[in-house]
């Protein structure tokens, strides 16, 4: 790791324990979201982290915004705010900062990049989840806007989001072709966010409907080419799915310090329970699971920072670390025992949050699928 890298890891641990002391979510039970929170994350930069300067940003890498992100993990309790962030940065930023027009940039990029502006992405439907291109949300062109119908699903940061990049199809005959992306402002005419999704896990990330109702989008808001929405889409996906893991390999590097430390100290039989060899088996598994998550993601930083294709790889790092972060969230709970089943000790909500993450961007089966394309399948 460079210098500049360590300085910033360094940074970022001292970040998060001082300005997040808590070891529980603060609103986990309610499900509310903490902005207090996200305007710590917003004043310590990570909303502007890989947005260049020009647009208010800290133009660093994905490799140090990767490095950043798995210390934050490690060092924030509340993961529903650090997905939601992940939402904001991989489905919004990313999106606009590669896709934006000149304009779309300086209008939306200064806010976005500061936490001024919360992003959430509308692309699932209640009929188009994995197959989220047979989506039904229409867009009908005028010859000075978009006008939008239709209702999406499962949107992160729904009931808090300023704005949305949302997908529509001009008609759905036209399969992927038809598909086209849009950035649309929350307090556009004809958008309204319906009701909040409840959830396991992560459950201060908000998560709702978004309803475009003869939502009319100036022509000038439309992300990208037209009918070249599925681009973006799977775009902001290799992103997402290379990146939003960072995070958990900080939880899994907090999970197996807690495990060694319990097992040290926890006595039963007249012994620490760790000298048991099936006891001490589940900490060097978890161990060789978070050595082998690490250089998967990190992978993606360094595609990426040289400017490659990553889909193949961010389908095998969201595939391979979203299964062993519900392995090792299991156990976790077993070397535990019923004190880990228990809400008290706080190591049953990693498995809550874990689940999540072999659905969202793409259910498990689907990165399966996206590999065996990749591999000629
Ligand atoms: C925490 C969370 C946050 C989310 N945030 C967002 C968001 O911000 N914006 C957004 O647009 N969406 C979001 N989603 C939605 C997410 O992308 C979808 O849930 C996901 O793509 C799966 O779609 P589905 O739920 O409709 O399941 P389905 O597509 O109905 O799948 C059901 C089951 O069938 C399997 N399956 C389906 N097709 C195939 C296939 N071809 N081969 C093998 N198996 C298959 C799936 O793997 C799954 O096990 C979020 C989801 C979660 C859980």
């Amino acid at each position: 790791m460079s210098t500049e890298r360590e300085e910033l890891v360094r940074a970022a641990l001292e970040f998060g324990k001082k300005a997040f002391p808590e070891d529980r979510p603060p609103g986990e039970a309610e499900g509310e979201f903490n902005r207090t929170g996200w305007k710590q994350l917003a004043e310590f930069g990570l909303f502007g982290m890989p947005v260049p300067a020009e647009y208010g940003g800290l133009g660093l890498g994905l490799g140090d915004v990767i490095a950043v992100m798995e210390t934050l993990g490690y060092a924030i309790a509340d993961q529903g705010l650090l997905f939601s962030a992940n939402a904001h940065l991989w489905t919004n930023v990313i999106p606009v900062l590669i896709y934006g027009t000149a304009q779309q940039k300086q209008e939306y990029l200064p806010r976005m990049a500061s936490g001024e502006w919360i992003g959430a992405n509308a692309g699932s439907e209640p009929d188009a989840g994995s197959d989220i291109f047979a989506m039904r949300t229409r867009a009908v062109k005028t010859d000075t806007s978009y006008v939008l119908n239709g209702t999406k699903t499962f949107c992160t940061n729904a009931q808090v989001a300023d704005v949305f990049v949302a997908y529509a199809t001009l008609d759905p005959a036209l399969g992927p072709m038809g598909i086209t992306s849009f950035v649309v402002p929350r307090d556009t005419p004809g958008v309204a966010v319906g009701k909040h999704i409840d959830k396991m896990g992560l459950r201060t990330s908000p998560m709702g409907e978004v309803i475009f109702e003869d939502c009319e989008i100036p022509l000038a808001n439309r992300l990208g080419r037209e009918g070249r929405g599925a681009q973006v889409f799977e775009c902001a996906m290799e992103w997402e799915r290379g990146c939003i893991l960072a995070n958990c390999l900080g939880v899994m590097r907090r999970q197996l310090e807690k495990a060694i430390a319990h097992c040290q100290t926890r006595k039963q039989f007249g012994k620490s329970i760790g000298k048991f060899q099936s006891v001490a088996n589940r900490i060097v598994d978890m161990k060789l699971r978070l050595e082998t998550c690490r250089p998967l993601v990190r992978r993606i930083g360094e595609l990426k920072d040289a400017g490659k294709d990553a889909s193949l790889e961010a389908a095998m790092a969201k595939l391979y670390v979203s299964e062993c972060y519900v392995k090792s969230s299991l156990d976790l709970i077993q070397l535990f025992g019923g004190y880990g089943y228990t809400t008290e000790q706080g190591v049953e909500r990693d498995l809550r949050d874990a689940v999540g993450s072999t659905l969202y961007s793409g259910t498990s089966e689907i990165q399966r699928n996206i590999i065996a394309k990749c591999l000629g399948l």
